[in-house]
């Protein structure tokens, strides 16, 4: 059986996830979701005590790798649901708070090398759309197609505030939340282990102006050619 490995990558809040929902599910492939998988190792981090903003503790933090599992699961309506040692925390990892730490708790070598390995392990056996920042150049360099996804600071930050906002009314201003994905894309740019960058061979895709729909069409036309 030939295994796809479709990789989208790219900066913080550019509908990344959104596209690589779609496509996963009209190409009957599974979703992965990696940024989860760091915001889950960031909350577990949090509630030990041992990461709050420009203070990490990265001694525990890599020394507890083996107490954190994490795992996806699927709720009524198919919605993924992200499970951190049992407990459904899809919601407790999208709040500012993890997302102030996330960036310094991803560029934690051994965190990386756990996590990355996960990741590969899961495109082993089935074929896979993944969302990330490494996806193409780390995780899957020999990924059957690689999408690369940009948009403009200001669409981006919009966009991540009204998710926040329909989760919880009025716990973020717009400012804070575009500062945050400036300062997450700055440190994950940044990193020494496997930055965010472009892969050589990945297709560009620029979702500041389009629809879901248009963008879904356009990275749609780009699996059949490949
Ligand atoms: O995709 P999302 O914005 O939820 O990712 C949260 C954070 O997880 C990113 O800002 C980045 O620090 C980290 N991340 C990463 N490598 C990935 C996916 C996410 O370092 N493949």
């Amino acid at each position: 059986m030939t295994l796809i490995r479709i990789a989208v990558d790219g900066y913080a809040s550019t509908g990344k996830s959104t596209l690589a929902k779609r496509l996963a599910s009209s190409l009957g492939f599974l979703y992965i979701d990696t940024g989860a998988m760091y915001r889950m190792v960031a909350l577990y981090a949090i509630r030990q005590g041992w990461a709050a903003p420009d203070a990490i503790n990265a001694t525990a933090i890599n020394a507890s790798l083996d107490k954190v599992n994490l795992a996806f699961a699927r709720d009524a309506g198919g919605k993924n649901r992200a499970i951190l040692n049992g407990e459904d925390v899809e919601e407790a990892i999208r709040t500012m708070e993890v997302s102030r730490v996330v960036s310094s708790v991803s560029s934690l070598v051994p965190v990386r090398r756990r996590l990355v390995a996960q990741q590969q392990a899961m495109g082993q056996s089935q074929s896979l759309v993944m969302d990330g920042r490494d996806i193409g150049t780390v995780v899957f360099p020999d990924a059957e197609l690689k999408l690369f996804v940009t948009a403009d600071a200001d669409v981006r930050a919009t966009r991540r505030f009204a998710e926040m906002e329909s989760a919880n009314p009025g716990a973020v201003s717009l400012a804070e939340v575009k500062a945050n994905l400036l300062q997450r894309d700055q440190e994950d740019r940044e990193r020494l282990d496997s930055p965010l960058l472009q892969a050589q061979d990945a297709l560009v895709l620029d979702n500041s102006s389009v629809s879901p729909d248009e963008l879904f069409e356009q990275a749609m036309r780009l699996v059949p050619s490949r």
